[in-house]
């Protein structure tokens, strides 16, 4: 039985993101607000069609809603890099591949409550693949990841996201082991490219679509 205290929490959650949709598509994005994950999922179904290739960046938000295995039983072409077989060569390869898929699905590390996307790369791929193509770029993101301002969100990417992040990738890192930032520099630094996204950029479509849930990092 849902307790009074979880309908008031989901309550929030439905009227912030109601009031995120309409901040963001007043800044160009197609956006939509769905309260779990399942219902994520059949959004980002509706818009890639069967047959399609979709590049996935590095998202623990994309396979947690279960998008992967889900496109590839469709028939889409799944092109992502986190692979260990992979040779080095190979590597590169599916990450420029994934550039260039008919859609690029990721996440973003933060929103702020106006609608501005924030997201922090170590290879750049990530960003690059956010700020320009001509693919049709589908972002999915967990209410969580919501933030007062940029600076707030400029912080989040680095002292929430990024920790377990290079937890993950084991690299050695000073906030693998404190859990904070300190604006490291160490040779396996993972934050080195910041992208701000302002608005949705030309010449492409961009969907976000939010959900009620925590996800990702
Ligand atoms: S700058 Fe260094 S310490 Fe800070 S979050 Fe990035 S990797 Fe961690």
């Amino acid at each position: 039985m849902t307790s009074p205290f979880d309908k008031a929490r989901q309550e929030h959650r439905d009227h912030l993101g109601g009031t995120l949709v309409k901040k963001l598509e007043e800044k160009g994005f197609h956006a939509v607000y769905v309260p779990t994950k399942e219902e994520a999922l059949q959004e980002v179904l509706k818009i890639i069609p069967e047959g399609a290739s979709v590049g996935v960046p590095g998202s623990v938000t994309i396979r947690e809603i279960g998008a992967m295995e889900k496109l590839a039983d469709r028939g889409c072409e799944v092109v992502h890099h986190w692979n260990p077989s992979l040779s080095s060569e190979e590597r590169l390869f599916t990450l420029q591949k994934e550039l260039l898929a008919d859609f690029f699905l990721t996440s973003s590390n933060a929103i702020t409550l106006d609608g501005t996307l924030v997201n922090i790369d170590g290879n750049g791929n990530r960003v690059s693949g956010m700020a320009w193509g001509k693919n049709v770029l589908v972002f999915v993101i967990g209410l969580n990841k919501v933030t007062n301002t940029l600076d707030d969100a400029i912080a989040r990417t680095r002292n929430q996201a990024t920790p377990p992040n290079v937890l993950r990738l084991n690299l050695q890192t000073p906030c693998a082991k404190t859990g904070v930032c300190s604006d490291c520099n160490s040779p396996d630094r993972a934050c080195k490219a910041l992208l701000v996204l302002e608005r949705a950029t030309g010449g492409r479509t961009s969907h976000v679509i939010l959900v009620g849930e925590d996800l990702g990092f």
